[in-house]
């Protein structure tokens, strides 16, 4: 049998606190358990850059190093977005999105990260950044989601 597939947050027995629970226990970066099926579903890399970007949250530090108040205002951001896209005529699954529609849907307007590599960051003026992470990319502004420290 496949692995166990966990709920979409948009699923009215999606249960924030577990989830956070699972995620203080994971000792990789953030974004990777957000994309992680098992952890959490219907999390794209789009959803994914635009949650942790409202969270103020660089993707690549590591989950079980968030508070858990951190974790569910990650949590409850990627709700809110993937609320906000669905009200738009998006779908839970962002890269099928991508792919029926291009990238310059009218999604693609509404987005404070995704795709917004040189151009400012919509709350402090910082110039957005690109860096790749697992084959995609990872869009993040340095300023209000600054990367982890280096632990050595
Ligand atoms: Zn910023």
């Amino acid at each position: 049998p496949v692995a166990h597939i966990a709920r979409d947050p948009l699923d009215p027995r999606f249960d924030r606190d577990a989830v956070v629970t699972v995620l203080r226990h994971k000792h990789s970066e953030i974004k990777r358990q957000l994309l992680d099926q098992t952890v959490v579903s219907g999390v794209g890399n789009i959803y994914a850059d635009e949650a942790l970007w409202r969270a103020k949250l660089n993707g690549t530090r590591t989950a079980a190093s968030l508070p858990r108040k951190r974790l569910a205002e990650l949590l409850d951001a990627a709700t809110e977005v993937m609320t906000e896209a669905l009200g738009q005529g998006g779908t839970s699954f962002d890269s099928l999105y991508v792919n029926v529609n291009g990238e310059s849907g009218y999604f693609e307007r509404s987005l404070d990260a995704y795709g917004r590599e040189g151009e400012p960051c919509r709350r402090c003026g910082a110039v957005m950044r690109r860096e790749k992470f697992m084959n995609r990319s990872s869009f993040y502004c340095p300023k209000c989601q600054p990367r982890p420290r280096l632990r050595h």
